[in-house]
């Protein structure tokens, strides 16, 4: 009885498991387990039995105590039926089936490993690098199959499984990593949906790309489908900066790398700058009448995103378009093009909460779990890891 809590303490739960016995090594801890007979069902017939067959030892790792390893000797029962002969083992839910480790440690693995580095939550744990990532590929990690009614699906590098991009479906009101796909192809997309309950989905957050918007189509029928603001903001940055690049292309030397140097204070809205700010921009603007054009575009179109509703978006829009037209700056034209063959889903934007600062904020926890697990080759690794650490995090806070 007095070693009821210690078993406890192992992350045993079965209660017919008792220690036996306990000491402690040089490095190690070592518990000695029994387990109580108990009345058994026979996995072939049936019928229930209690006949002892034989004992096997057998040494399991547990989570480590107070940094130091955990053995545990566990006297493991065999039982026989007396109806079919058949002989099986009694179960046990602290260990995993064939394994030799506990439930708890290989749940210890998985949860250091989407802090660190495999090595080192392997190290912590008084595992190999090789036996971490065994246990970690062992482990299933189960994500939700039916879909909620607003989703996002969006893309980042992670560079797994030779794949430079992999994508991450989101729920959006709750803001939580559904799953990790392992590419950006619309195939892909696809049959991930088939696998889904799809039913309940109505909103899908999505950046321009034409393939995303046929897969969706085909599999969920016709969801209202709105542009991530983030993604079509972006073209009006990059065009920006094309014009920016194509005039330092033509500048002496000295002044290239000036104009390279000013990017982010020309990137940034004017109402954000300081007095210095706006005097380099006006130094910059004043020598370069085309990218004075371009910046007035880009400002006009930041001024637009920021102050519209779904009552006068549109409207702005349109007088951007033609604002675009007159400049002629032939980059902006070209994000003209892309806006106009995006128009309904940019409106959606406008219309639907669902949209921006999440994906953001999940592309922020990409980037540091790509940060701490620079070189992660395996993309089911890399995965387990996200949704892993979303799991953690939940929990936590
Ligand atoms: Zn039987």
């Amino acid at each position: 009885m007095r070693f009821h809590s210690i078993t406890r303490f192992l992350g045993i739960k079965d209660d017919h498991v008792e220690v036996f016995d306990t000491g402690e090594k040089e490095k190690s801890f070592w518990f000695q387990l029994h387990t109580k007979v108990r009345k058994q069902t026979c996995p072939k017939c049936k019928e229930k039995t209690k006949r002892i067959h034989g004992y096997r030892w057998q040494c399991i790792q547990g989570a480590p105590i107070a940094g130091k390893k955990v053995e545990l000797h566990l006297r493991k029962r065999r039982y026989i039926c007396t109806t079919c002969s058949r002989t099986f083992f009694e179960k046990l839910s602290f260990m995993e089936r064939y394994q030799r480790h506990t439930v708890m440690l290989s749940q210890e693995v998985l949860s250091l490993s989407s802090e660190m580095s495999f090595t080192h939550a392997g190290s912590l744990l008084g595992l190999s690098t090789n036996r971490t990532l065994r246990m970690l590929d062992q482990r299933h990690i189960p994500v939700r199959k039916v879909l909620p009614r607003a989703i996002a699906i969006d893309e980042f590098k992670g560079d797994a499984g030779n794949e430079r991009f992999q994508t991450i479906i989101v729920d959006v009101e709750r803001r939580e990593i559904i799953d990790v796909l392992p590419d950006r192809r619309a195939e892909t997309i696809e049959t991930y949906f088939k696998q889904c309950d799809t039913g309940n989905v109505r909103i899908v957050v999505i950046d321009l790309s034409k393939a995303f918007k046929e897969a969706l189509r085909r599999q969920l029928g016709n969801p209202l489908i709105i542009a991530d603001r983030f993604h079509f903001m972006r073209q009006a940055y990059w065009a920006f900066d094309k014009v920016r690049r194509e005039i330092q292309q033509e500048l002496y030397q000295e002044y290239r790398i000036r104009l390279k140097r000013h990017k982010e204070v020309l990137w940034k809205s004017p109402s954000r700058l300081n007095e210095k700010g706006k005097e380099r921009v006006e130094e910059i603007l004043g020598k370069h009448p085309e990218l004075r054009k371009a910046y007035e575009l880009k400002n006009e179109l930041d001024k637009w995103f920021k102050t519209s509703d779904k009552d006068n978006a549109k409207a702005g829009l349109e007088k951007w378009f033609s604002l675009v037209d007159e400049s002629g700056v032939e980059a902006f034209k070209n994000v003209v093009k892309t806006f106009k063959r995006w128009k309904t889903e940019i409106l959606h934007s406008f219309m639907y909460p669902y949209n921006n600062g999440f994906i953001e904020g999940v592309n922020n926890t990409t980037k540091v779990i790509k940060r701490m697990s620079y070189g992660i080759k395996s993309f089911s690794r890399l995965r387990k890891k996200i949704l892993w650490r979303q799991v953690v995090r939940t929990h936590a806070g």
